[in-house]
């Protein structure tokens, strides 16, 4: 039998559901108002307790934030359930999990009052960080007057503890004199350069669908030798969601099995005879994993791909058409790309 044991986790983020107010082109996990479904506060202590002691702050301290350390909130939109998330933060207070932070589009900073008084309630209760996203894609759902005062009160409150993913556009858009909400289309017609110049995007998950017409294509081939990068394995910055799941990254869609059994993937490991997508995940055997889809009478689409993401989603969602496999979920997140 060959088995896998996963690298421990030192930091990630826990989906407190895929619900969301929108249904961003880019989306990695395909959130949307469509799903339904919250972690329960069960599971929150559960998944935490496995989390405690496993958890490594940030390299300016516990009581400070980065990306890829401490242990983050995130969804879907996590301040759509206000009261859970408030739970969340309290439990990991609890537990001594440092380097906490919740991830936001700020949908909800439609007051100053109310904004003030949730940030202040989640920092009281021991929440040490925000990350505030800002970028073309959530400005189609949020004005970005709410996101203005999201971050002003954020900083406030949080201090240097704020992040705000991406200062790129945060300083387009205000030169832009953005207010309300902007379609993509509208604002590519002034900044046609924006989704490429100087700025993070990961063409992965709902961006390789509806983001496709934007990016020039490639046939499968050009990517398959690729690795995956980040890393398809690490150590950080891996997921932990509603339904169970132990994501590896930021790979939407992809199982290494359940976070109630870590214990075991780190130490035992994962049986991958019996999970045969994930193995050519793990081997980074892609040119495989392409054969094995073709077994099933997979074929490439004509169009070619944008990235390497592009062709994986393509083979997993077919694959999904002629099997079940248990490395393959939540099944929802293929019906909501
Ligand atoms: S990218 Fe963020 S704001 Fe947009 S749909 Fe996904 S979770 Fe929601
Ligand atoms: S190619 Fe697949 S496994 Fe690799 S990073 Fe992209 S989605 Fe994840």
């Amino acid at each position: 039998m060959t088995r896998l044991k996963l690298p421990e986790s030192i930091s990630g983020g826990l989906l407190l559901s895929y619900q969301c107010n929108a249904e961003c082109r880019h989306c990695m996990y395909a959130c949307s108002p469509k799903w339904k479904g919250w972690i329960s506060e069960e599971d929150i202590k559960s998944v935490l307790s496995i989390l405690a002691g496993r958890i490594k702050y940030s390299p300016f301290g516990p009581e400070s934030v980065s990306l890829n350390h401490g242990l983050h909130f995130t969804g879907g939109e996590p301040f759509l359930n206000f009261e859970l998330l408030s739970k969340a933060v309290t439990i990991a207070r609890e537990l001594n999990i440092p380097s906490t932070f919740v991830e936001t589009n700020c949908y909800w900073c439609s007051d100053d009052k109310k904004t003030r008084e949730k940030l202040l309630l989640l920092k009281e209760s021991g929440l040490q960080g925000i990350l505030i996203s800002v970028n073309p894609f959530y400005l189609e759902y949020v004005p970005f007057e709410r996101t203005e005062r999201g971050i002003r009160h954020a900083l406030e409150i949080f201090g240097k503890n704020v992040v705000v993913y991406q200062l790129e556009y945060y300083f387009r858009f205000k030169k832009l004199g953005i207010a309300g909400t902007i379609s993509m289309e509208d604002y590519l017609k002034e900044q046609s350069d924006s989704l490429t110049e100087n700025v993070e995007m990961f063409l992965m998950g709902r961006a390789v669908s509806r983001l496709k017409h934007l990016y020039p294509k490639h046939p499968a081939d050009s990517f398959l030798g690729m690795p995956c990068n980040p890393p398809f394995l690490r150590n950080w910055h891996n997921h932990f969601d509603n339904y169970g799941n132990y994501m590896p990254g930021y790979c939407g869609g992809i199982s290494l099995g359940s976070w109630r059994n870590m214990d075991k993937l780190h130490q035992k490991g994962i049986d991958l005879d019996s999970h045969p997508v994930l193995k050519f995940f793990v081997e980074q055997d892609f040119k495989g994993l392409l054969q094995f889809a073709k077994g099933f009478g997979f074929q490439e689409i004509k169009e070619g791909y944008i990235s390497k993401c592009d062709i994986c989603l393509d083979i997993r969602k077919y694959l999904l058409t002629k099997k079940e496999f248990d490395e393959l979920k939540p099944k929802e997140f293929y019906s909501y790309l």
